[in-house]
C-alpha cells in the first residue's frame, strides 16, 4: 500500500459505503495510520491508497505516539455546514503543495468507528477543515477544486507538473494506464472484503 499521487484515478473515484468491519479493514486502517505518519500528515483517505471505500483516518496532532487523538471515520456524513472560512491546506497526494481553500467554518459530522459504533461531532477550526478535506476525497473531490481563485491560478503550474510526472511514470511502467487502474478499482468495489494491494 502506498500514498498515490495526483492525478491517479483513485483520487477521482466516488467511493462505496463499507458494509462490514472485519480484520482486513482493521489491518488497512493500521497501515493507513503508518503511511500517514511517515508522510507527516494529519489525515488520509482510503482512495489515497487505492481503496475505493468510504473511510478516512485522522490524527490532528500528527504525532504517532498520541494514540488518543487517532480517529477512524467509516461511512462519514457531513450533516450540517455553517459559515465560511479560508485557510491553508496541503494534501498527501500533492506533496509539498499548499494553498488557500474555502470551507464551511463549522460542521456536524456523523460516522462509524472501528467497533461499528456511530459517533457524531460538532467541529470548527482545523478539525472541521480536515474532516471536510477528507470527506471530499471519498467523493473524488480534491482541495484544488475548492481553492480560492488566486491560489488556483498561482498553483496551476505545480498541478500541471504533478500531471506530467504521473503520465511519465505511466509510460515508464511504474503505474499502469488509467484504463487498467479504473478496472482494478471497479473490481475492488464489487469484491469486498478489502484486499490491500502492495
Ligand atoms: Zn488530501
Amino acid at each position: 500500500m502506498n500514498i498515490l499521487p495526483y492525478p491517479h484515478p483513485a483520487l477521482r473515484w466516488k467511493s462505496k459505503q463499507i458494509q462490514e468491519i472485519n480484520d482486513d479493514l482493521r489491518r488497512v486502517v493500521a497501515e493507513m495510520f503508518t503511511l500517514m505518519y511517515a508522510a507527516k500528515g494529519i489525515g488520509l483517505a482510503a482512495n489515497q491508497v487505492g481503496l475505493p471505500y468510504r473511510l478516512f483516518v485522522l490524527n490532528l496532532s500528527g504525532d504517532a505516539e498520541d494514540k488518543e487523538e487517532e480517529l477512524v471515520f467509516i461511512n462519514p456524513e457531513i450533516l450540517k455546514r455553517k459559515g465560511s472560512t479560508e485557510g491553508e491546506e496541503g494534501c498527501l497526494s500533492f506533496p509539498g503543495m499548499y494553498g488557500q481553500v474555502k470551507r464551511a467554518a463549522k460542521i456536524e459530522v456523523e460516522a462509524f468507528d472501528l467497533n461499528g459504533q456511530c459517533f457524531g461531532y460538532s467541529l470548527d477550526d482545523l478539525a472541521a477543515r480536515a474532516v471536510q478535506h477528507e470527506t471530499d476525497h471519498l467523493d473524488g473531490v480534491l482541495f484544488i477544486d475548492r481553492m480560492t481563485e488566486t491560489a488556483a491560478r498561482d498553483l496551476q503550474p505545480v498541478v500541471a507538473d504533478f500531471e506530467t510526472q504521473f503520465r511519465r511514470w505511466q509510460s515508464d511502467g511504474r503505474y499502469p494506464s488509467d484504463e487498467v487502474l479504473k478496472r482494478e478499482l471497479l473490481a475492488m468495489e464489487s469484491r469486498p472484503p478489502l484486499v490491500a494491494k502492495s
